[in-house]
């Protein structure tokens, strides 16, 4: 009897811990720091980032796309945060450099994804540089519906009485030390749902200087501002009962040459990392290189925000910390054949529905149709099917969705003349 007693009253106990958790409020806050490659980013002392990565996960990354296919995507800086923002590459996103010309609103930004699914939740974006709130989240434009940053602090490299500008940008050292410290404390004390830090000088620096005592010291130092938001985070979770997930990556990597520039597809260029501060990162975050674009189904997944289907069926992303089925669907088509071959994760015997669309509305803002056209056991990695494209049709857009999650790829389609 007192065996059975004491066995209620610890399950009582753990309901009650369970129930105390589910009740927990997540938040995400991710931190871009500027073109730090892998390789520079395991020369240099970084304890904070180094730290948030051991409480929770790191990982090897990369970024520009899949070299050689439609998905091949710049080594550039706002190409790779708006990859980050949006789940996609540039062959959907459409930001193929810093000028911004003319991004592809259709595919929506983290941001407007909350704000669309959760209106009252808020934003915030700490930034070196404005035009990540401006141009790539668009805030505030038609095109974006009007999509609200809640709070904001940026636009100081606009304001040259305080931050006279220097050739060696080193003003920029001082504002990212600005936006760090204001959102700290704007995380410590409003507690946002979803913010965007940015720090630029790392990249600045590197191109000034190269591989060299200068570049490791700036990352030294954006490392430090990291740590005072990762300490802000840890404090707020004293004192509230909220769960914080904190991402800390990078845009690209730099030149194999001398590690100045970047933009190309070297392997340097496309190395980046990732790390993240909890422990519930999944085994393909484990095994795999990710890659920039799984963290916005990461922050999706942990913020508990739905996705209509073609916005999903769009990303070109798995998340890092749920259970995924599959990862990296290719496919040839000659004529009216098209073969799919893909990665599967499990050993787990599950069907996968195929779906395809000969057209692109996404791209033009409306809804996709697509037709189911077979349903295979994931275990078999490849499948040969027929298909009957439109004779002005390029590209075949191919969804396999499993039973947690959907990827996807554009089939080129080989002409037999
Ligand atoms: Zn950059």
């Amino acid at each position: 009897m007192k065996k059975n007693l004491t066995s209620i009253v610890l399950l009582l106990f753990s309901i009650s811990i369970i129930a105390q958790e589910s009740k927990k409020t997540n938040k995400v806050v991710f931190i871009l720091v500027d073109g730090i490659s892998s390789d520079l980013y395991y020369k240099s002392n970084t304890p904070n980032i180094d730290a948030i990565g051991k409480e929770g996960g790191f990982t090897e990354a990369y970024v520009g796309g899949k070299r050689g296919t439609i998905t091949e995507t710049p080594t550039i800086s706002a190409v790779g945060y708006n990859s980050l923002i949006t789940g996609t590459w540039v062959h959907k996103h459409n930001v193929f450099g810093n000028e911004i010309k003319k991004p592809n609103y259709n595919y929506p930004t983290l941001f407007r994804v909350l704000k669309d699914a959760y209106p009252n939740k808020k934003t915030a974006i700490f930034s070196t540089w404005l035009d990540n709130r401006t141009k790539l989240v668009g805030e505030n434009l038609p095109a974006t519906n009007h999509v609200k940053i809640d709070y904001h602090f940026d636009g100081l490299e606009l304001d040259e009485e305080r931050f006279p500008h220097d050739p060696y940008k080193k003003y920029l050292k001082r504002i990212d030390a600005e936006v760090a410290r204001e959102a700290a404390n704007h995380i410590l004390n409003e507690g946002p749902d979803l913010s965007w830090v940015y720090l630029e000088h790392s990249d600045d620096v590197a191109h000034y200087y190269g591989e060299s005592k200068e570049f490791f010291d700036i990352v030294a130092y954006e490392d430090a501002l990291i740590g005072t938001i990762a300490d802000a985070i840890k404090l707020r979770e004293q004192k509230t009962n909220e769960n914080w997930l904190l991402i800390v990556t990078t845009d690209h990597g730099r030149m194999p040459s001398d590690g100045k520039h970047h933009g190309f597809q070297s392997h340097r260029e496309r190395s980046i990392w990732v790390a993240m501060n909890k422990p519930i990162t999944n085994d393909y975050f484990k095994k795999n290189k990710v890659a920039i674009v799984d963290v916005f189904p990461t922050i999706t997944n942990f913020l508990n925000i739905p996705l209509p289907k073609n916005i999903a069926y769009e990303l070109d992303g798995v998340p890092l910390n749920k259970q995924i089925d599959v990862f990296d669907l290719e496919g040839i088509a000659i004529d009216k054949k098209m073969q799919l071959k893909w990665m599967v994760e499990h050993k787990k015997n599950e069907i996968a529905k195929i779906y395809i669309t000969y057209a692109n509305k996404t791209k033009e803002g409306t809804k996709d149709e697509y037709q189911l056209i077979e349903e295979v056991d994931v275990q078999k990695k490849e499948v040969q099917l027929k298909i009957n494209p439109p004779k002005q049709t390029n590209y075949i857009k191919v969804v396999l969705e499993t039973k947690n999650h959907s990827i996807n790829t554009w089939v080129k389609i080989n002409k037999n003349k």
